[in-house]
C-alpha cells in the first residue's frame, strides 16, 4: 500500500540540496501560509516577543512576517542556498558564523539581529545549543521527515519548547494510494501517538 511503501522510503540531505540547486522547490510559497494567519492568535495566546522556531525553514516567508511583529525567529534548515536565498529576497543584510558547538555548521543572523537561521541537520541541535522556544510553526518540516526518523524528530521538538508554548503543525490529509506527497503521508493517528 502506499503507506507502507512511503515507510521504507528516504528522501537523503544530498536530494533536498540538490532540489535546491535545481530551483525544485514547489514547496515554497511567496505568500503567508492562509493556515497560520488564521491561528496567530492561538500561536501567540497573548503574548509579545515570543522565541519562535521554523524547523526545517527553507526560505519561509512567514520567518520574515513574524519577526516584523517583534518576535525573535530561529530556524534550521540544511541548505545553505536556502538561508542564502531567505535574505536576499528580502534584501535583510546578514552575517554568517561557525557555530562552534556542531561540526561544519553556521549561523546566518539578521543585522537587526532578530533572524537566525541554523545552516545544519536538525539533529544537529539540542536545547543546549538553541535554548527553548515558545513557539513552533511546523509547515512542510514533519511531513518533510523521514518516517524512520519521526519519533527522533518528535522527541527533540518536545524538548525544544517551553512549557507554555504552542505549537502549530501543517499535514495534509490525502489517500496515499493515489498521491506520493508532500513528500510523506502522516495520518492523524500517527500524530496522536507521536506527540501524545
Ligand atoms: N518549511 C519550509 C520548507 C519545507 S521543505 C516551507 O514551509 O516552505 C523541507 C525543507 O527541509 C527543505 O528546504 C530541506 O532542504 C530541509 N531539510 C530536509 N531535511 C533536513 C534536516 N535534516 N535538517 C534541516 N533541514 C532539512
Amino acid at each position: 500500500s502506499g503507506i507502507e511503501s512511503q515507510k521504507e522510503r528516504v528522501v537523503t540531505e544530498e536530494e533536498w540540496l540538490q532540489k535546491w540547486e535545481m530551483g525544485n522547490i514547489g514547496f515554497h510559497k511567496e505568500q503567508k501560509h492562509p493556515l497560520l494567519q488564521k491561528y496567530l492568535d492561538v500561536l501567540l495566546n497573548g503574548r509579545s516577543g515570543l522565541r519562535i522556531f521554523f524547523p526545517l525553514c527553507g526560505k519561509a516567508v512567514e520567518m520574515k512576517w513574524l519577526a516584523d511583529m517583534g518576535h525573535s525567529v530561529v530556524g534550521v534548515e540544511v541548505s545553505e542556498q536556502a538561508v542564502k536565498e531567505f535574505f536576499s529576497d528580502h534584501n535583510l543584510p546578514y552575517c554568517e558564523e561557525p557555530v562552534p558547538e556542531i561540526s561544519g555548521a553556521k549561523i546566518f543572523q539578521s543585522t537587526s539581529g532578530n533572524i537566525s537561521l541554523y545552516c545544519c541537520s536538525i539533529y544537529d541541535l539540542s536545547s543546549s545549543i538553541v535554548g527553548k522556544f515558545d513557539g513552533v510553526w511546523d509547515r512542510g518540516a514533519l511531513v518533510a521527515v523521514n518516517p524512520r526518523d519521526r519519533q527522533r524528530y518528535v522527541t527533540l521538538m518536545i524538548n525544544l519548547v517551553e512549557k507554555n508554548s504552542s505549537y502549530l503543525l501543517v499535514t495534509v490529509s490525502y489517500d496515499p494510494n493515489k498521491h506520493r506527497g508532500p513528500p510523506f503521508y502522516v495520518p492523524e493517528s500517527e500524530i496522536k501517538s507521536l506527540f501524545g
